[in-house]
């Protein structure tokens, strides 16, 4: 294999800058990469959020001078050589001198983040072409830097450094894809010829987004069953005719994940460990949690663990129209944890009151808490109604704590069928989005966990098995990497 000089574009990167799972798979993708020998460097807007002590954040490079509509903007670059690839932060303190990331304290989102954005897609290719870095590829991810694909092949198909790049982009939620007033489009800079709707021009504004399916060499998303929903009309949030139109360039490639932080035989968070081989520590862990959550102390009765954001894509109205049946019929407990809407909130916050002993709540944001139920529950809930990849499932096999899941999405393609004829599989699948659904679903599997011990350890077994870390799966984004170089089309 040859090593390959890749860019990596983003808004988020762990450790740096963290607001959801986009920076997790920066951060591991990068080191992953870097680790496998390929010659990696990161750009980061340099936020104000950013601790530049704590990461030896030093100037770099000043100034630099990046072309916006017909005015050159100027700003600076900083740098980390963190463990892991090089960092390169553009620092403009206008646009990224403020407390939040996308938001302001109070959830409203920036009026310019087109602005912000936009500048920092075209000042990352100017940063490349200053420090004689070429690259292969330049990996874009979500609406944020969606542009950078665009300026690739709008103004740097024949530059000395940028010309023999190839563009990936990597779609991480469709519900997001950065539309404002085609005011702003001058500034961008992106040619008024442009502005059409199979580019960049949607409802009479701008697609951030579109522009940048219609433009990358090749378009990736974070599981093959979203990237086939998203063909389809039902779940593509309009986007279905421009993804279905770049045909096998659009592929679905599974996050990997974070061993180190979720390991059951590492794990910081836990009071008792265990592996494969020696599994009393889950026992005493779910003996810790029953008591953490007041719930019985049983160790014979199954344990569903729930950790999620309350948003509506989650899927947890389903479970609230179906939880109090479950515990009525059956002899079953939940550990639940999650914040966000408050009609769920008020819901599921005070539930352990009129069922005590059988349901345990927080309300709130609790790392350690997420630990602990993963580590210590049987089971892990997530009914979704669409999950571009999803990690909680993915964390939960290698505890051994079998996900019952939606069939969607990331879901669909990280957990297999418990086959009940042979034992094999690794959790439990339900197909229809409705109370009824999850009802049937939590009582197969907690029948199977009464009935058939022996597949109980077997699932379990399969389950820890299974290996989604970074190392595998970054293997499969370099052969997405030569499949955009192969593709490389020169539009202008
Ligand atoms: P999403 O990124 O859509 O929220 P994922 O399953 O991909 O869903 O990732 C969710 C991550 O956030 C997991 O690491 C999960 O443990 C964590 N998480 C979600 N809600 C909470 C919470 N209330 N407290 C602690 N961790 C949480």
């Amino acid at each position: 294999m040859s090593r390959l000089k890749i860019a990596l574009l983003a808004s988020e990167c762990y450790p740096f800058a963290k607001v959801g799972g986009l920076a997790d798979v920066v951060g591991g993708l990068g080191r992953a990469l870097h680790a496998a020998g390929h010659e990696v460097v990161v750009i980061l807007p340099r936020y104000a959020a950013i601790d530049g002590a704590r990461f030896q954040l030093e100037p770099f490079l000043s100034p630099l001078g990046v072309w916006m509509g017909n005015t050159q903007e100027w700003c600076a670059v900083q740098r980390a050589t963190h463990n892991g690839p090089p960092t390169y932060f553009i620092e403009h303190e206008h646009y990224f001198g403020r407390p939040g990331l996308y938001h302001d304290p109070e959830f409203y989102d920036y009026q310019d983040n087109v602005r912000r954005f936009g500048f920092f897609s075209r000042a990352a290719l100017q940063l490349c072409r200053d420090i004689g870095f070429a690259p292969d590829i330049l990996h874009a991810h979500d609406w944020q830097t969606a542009l950078s694909p665009a300026y690739l092949k709008i103004w740097h198909w024949d530059d000395e450094y940028l010309g023999g790049a190839a563009s990936v982009l990597t779609i991480h939620n469709l519900a997001h894809q950065g539309r404002y007033s085609a005011d702003e489009y001058g500034y961008l800079g992106l040619q008024w010829v442009n502005f059409t709707s199979d580019k960049f021009e949607e409802f009479g504004g701008i697609n951030m987004l579109k522009g940048g399916i219609y433009y990358a060499d090749l378009v990736t998303t974070v599981s093959p069953t979203y990237a086939n929903e998203t063909r389809t009309p039902i779940g593509a949030d309009g986007f279905a005719p421009y993804l279905a139109r770049r045909g096998a360039d659009y592929i679905g490639i599974v996050n990997g994940v974070d061993y180190d932080q979720w390991n059951p035989a590492l794990d910081r968070y836990l009071p008792h460990h265990f592996t494969p081989q020696r599994m009393a520590g889950k026992a005493q862990i779910k003996a810790a949690l029953q008591e953490r959550m007041q719930l019985e102390p049983d160790p014979n009765v199954p344990l569903i663990g729930v950790v999620s954001r309350f948003v509506d894509q989650k899927g947890l109205d389903l479970l609230a129209g179906s939880i109090e049946a479950i515990v009525s019929d059956m002899r079953v407990q939940f550990a639940l944890l999650g914040a966000g809407e408050k009609g769920l909130e008020w819901y599921f916050g005070p539930l352990p009151g009129r069922y005590p002993g059988r349901i345990g709540s927080y309300i709130g944001y609790h790392e350690e808490l997420a630990h602990w139920i993963v580590a210590g529950a049987d089971f892990f809930l997530m009914p979704s109604y669409f999950e571009p990849c999803g990690l909680n499932q993915i964390y939960a096999l290698k505890y051994g704590t079998l996900p019952i899941v939606r069939a969607t999405g990331g879901l669909d393609d990280t957990v297999q069928q418990y086959d009940e004829t042979t034992g094999s599989g690794t959790g439990f699948k339900f197909w229809q989005a409705t109370q009824r659904a999850v009802y049937d679903v939590v009582g197969w599997a907690v029948s199977t966990y009464y009935d058939r011990p022996q597949h109980m350890h077997k699932l379990m077994a399969s389950a820890m098995a299974q290996d989604f870390s970074w190392t595998s799966q970054a293997e499969v984004y370099v052969e997405a990497y030569q499949r955009a170089l192969a593709n490389k089309r020169s539009l202008g």
